[in-house]
């Protein structure tokens, strides 16, 4: 790889002729597919179980999965001409310019940090504003010139997803363009990582949308040396086994990776729906090979909330955060599918157990932002929009919305200011985060620093979470967040329930904790159910043993400075819970949820900024909170009637 290239990038866009070179390279063929021998599944990388010495020394840390810059052709549409190392510089804490031409920084900068541009036509707008090539001379070189740049990146958005949905690139854009560009953002995931204190991914987004059926999924490889020649495109297929393909014969070669799906909410049923691309019923073997590619779920980011709708869970009185069910094609609200949301989606994969012996929907949970201006502010008290020149004002953000014809009102104040990740790994390196992330302990955030901790064991004594070390011993004798808690003998299992270890501190920068959740989800004779329950509460409080809930802590915000309840919530909350309903021969997956108490929505903020009411499309108010990866349970082999069952 040259350094030069890399150079030409993290420098101002535009002006570069180093296309110059890139363009007399002769055309090359697809080089994806390689023949390999049979793909064999590890088993090992799907093992919740650590070898080894005990974790007890792992720690937190947090970072963004999902970010675009100026080399993703939607976000130059939008405006943005902040180059990928803009974002990089961000995340790891330094301050930097925005599209808005003002300074942003973060109060609290991210442990790692991922690269997502989208892997269609991958630059193709550095090359068409290049006066050396044939795409400057073409239309979309023309919109892109255009001195309105909103209605110019319109129209060159317009052009590109004509050629997507055709699969055939613009004259002048090649594979050798893709390989040229590609390369250098690999090059500058290697400049950026600095192991023990910001780790970066060789990464790239697929982005399939079918019909607008949102299927995206993020790819990350865990070592940037050994990534393949080009990333994988919705251009090249537009169905996720195709995807595996390309994941699994990476693999095949010691280049692990996995990828990671977001926005079921807008996949209008898709994302887990019960039949693979073609429509056959979901086999074991496409629910081994879906876990094995993908498992990890991007439950938050700018584009809303994919954990469940209140109308599905009538008895979630908190399911009503940050939701955007929309399609991402019309911008419009359209009617929600079950097989769009994640709890939905884990109840299902019970299911799939019982019936085809694998779970097609067991995969952990993490956050991301989906930012497209190269500047994922995600405090939210920190929010400089998502979409480059389209919401960098105040005033855009209130009143804006997405240049396409029937698009919602007031779009852009619908936006979230996106998530983050939390892991619990062994180090800040690659292979350190990786595995955390192949063993699903990690947790999702709406951009909070809470630190949950959650662990599920069978002997563990009422006041594990009380005792000094109490971690070594939860690790010693349970299993943490993403993992299987084992059923127990036959002459155990009739008097025991599980028991839970939980506990979470606060982001500093951010509310105090109000309480934390169990949610618990499970099956019987194939109907599915879920259950909310309140186990730990803020200020001393204790749960209803009726109701399942803690009572109202008073916090409150004031609407006129943002200002918070200063003697409300707690710093840190704990508990040890035993399953009130546990019945050991019916599968059940458990995740935690902590909420804070309220603070100023970031529109509201902005709204106070501008001296105007805050927008009527979103709540004022939100209370932060983070979900962990669940841990499942699932019966012996004799419970579930001698029916066959794949250990994942
Ligand atoms: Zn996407
Ligand atoms: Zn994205």
């Amino acid at each position: 790889m040259e350094s030069h290239l890399s150079r030409k990038l993290l420098g101002p866009l535009g002006a570069a002729g180093w296309l110059t070179s890139l363009r007399r390279q002769e055309k090359l063929h697809l080089l994806l597919v390689a023949a390999l021998g049979t793909l064999v599944f590890n088993a090992a990388l799907v093992s919740s179980a650590w070898a080894g010495a005990p974790p007890i020394d792992r720690k937190v840390y947090f970072g963004d999965t999902h970010a675009h810059s100026a080399y993703s052709s939607d976000a130059f549409g939008f405006g943005n001409r902040l180059p990928p190392d803009t974002a990089y510089r961000l995340a790891r804490g330094d301050k930097v310019k925005h599209v808005g031409n003002y300074s942003v920084q973060l109060k609290s900068p991210l442990d790692f940090f991922m690269l997502t541009d989208h892997a269609e036509m991958i630059g193709i707008a550095q090359i068409a504003s290049d006066p050396s090539t044939i795409l400057y001379q073409t239309s979309l070189g023309e919109d892109l010139r255009d001195p309105d740049q909103k209605a110019g990146g319109a129209r060159f958005l317009n052009a590109l997803q004509t050629a997507a949905g055709s699969g055939v690139a613009p004259d002048g854009y090649s594979n050798e363009s893709t390989r040229t560009i590609w390369q250098a953002l690999v090059e500058l995931a290697e400049l950026y990582n600095d192991p023990g204190h910001f780790t970066t991914f060789a990464a790239f987004e697929w982005s399939s949308m079918p019909n607008g059926e949102n299927l995206h999924r993020n790819v990350i490889f865990r070592d940037a040396q050994k990534v393949p020649d080009l990333p994988f495109s919705a251009m090249d297929s537009t169905k996720p086994e195709d995807l595996w393909t390309y994941l699994e014969k990476q693999r095949a070669r010691g280049n692990d990776n996995l990828a990671i799906p977001h926005n079921g909410n807008m996949s209008n049923g898709r994302m887990f729906q019960p039949v693979d691309s073609w429509g056959a019923p979901i086999s074991a073997e496409y629910a081994m090979r879906r876990m094995e590619n993908e498992p990890l779920f991007e439950m938050m980011q700018l584009k809303g909330t994919s954990e469940t709708m209140p109308s599905f869970a009538p008895e979630d009185e908190f399911a009503d955060f940050e939701l955007l069910p929309f399609s991402l094609y019309t911008w419009q609200r359209v009617e929600q599918q079950k097989t769009s949301y994640v709890r939905e989606a884990y109840k299902s994969g019970l299911r799939f157990q019982e019936t085809i012996g694998a779970n097609p929907f067991k995969f952990g949970l993490e956050g991301g932002g989906d930012d497209h201006g190269s500047t994922h502010t995600w405090e939210e008290f920190n929010y400089h929009g998502g979409h480059a020149v389209l919401d960098s004002t105040p005033k855009d953000r209130m009143t804006g919305t997405i240049p396409l014809e029937g698009a919602a009102k007031n779009l852009n104040a619908r936006m979230s200011a996106g998530g983050i990740t939390g892991v619990w790994a062994d180090g800040n390196n690659r292979e350190a985060i990786f595995a955390a992330m192949r063993r699903k302990e990690t947790f999702a955030s709406s951009g909070v620093k809470i630190a949950p901790r959650f662990f599920a064991g069978w002997d563990f004594p009422p006041d594990l979470t009380a005792q000094t070390n109490w971690v070594r011993k939860a690790y010693a004798t349970g299993v943490p967040m993403g993992g299987d808690l084992e059923p127990q003998s036959a002459q155990q299992a009739a008097s025991t329930s599980p028991s839970f270890a939980v506990s979470a501190l606060r982001d500093p920068n951010s509310a105090p904790l109000q309480r934390i959740q169990i949610i618990k989800g499970w099956t019987k004779n194939g109907e599915m159910m879920e259950k909310v329950y309140d186990v730990a509460c803020s200020d001393g409080a204790k749960v209803d043993p009726n109701t399942h809930r803690c009572p109202a802590n008073g916090a409150e915000v004031n609407l006129k400075t943002c200002a918070i309840s200063s003697d409300k919530g707690s710093a840190a909350l704990a508990a040890t819970w035993k399953d009130p309903d546990f019945d050991p021969s019916l599968p059940a997956f458990y995740y935690v949820r902590v909420l804070e108490n309220p603070v100023c929505r970031w529109s509201t903020r902005d709204a106070i900024a501008l001296g105007v009411p805050p927008p009527d499309v979103v709540a004022p108010v939100i209370q932060e909170r983070v979900w962990t990866s669940p841990i499942w349970y699932t019966p012996s082999r004799e419970k579930l009637g001698g029916r066959k069952l794949v250990r994942q």
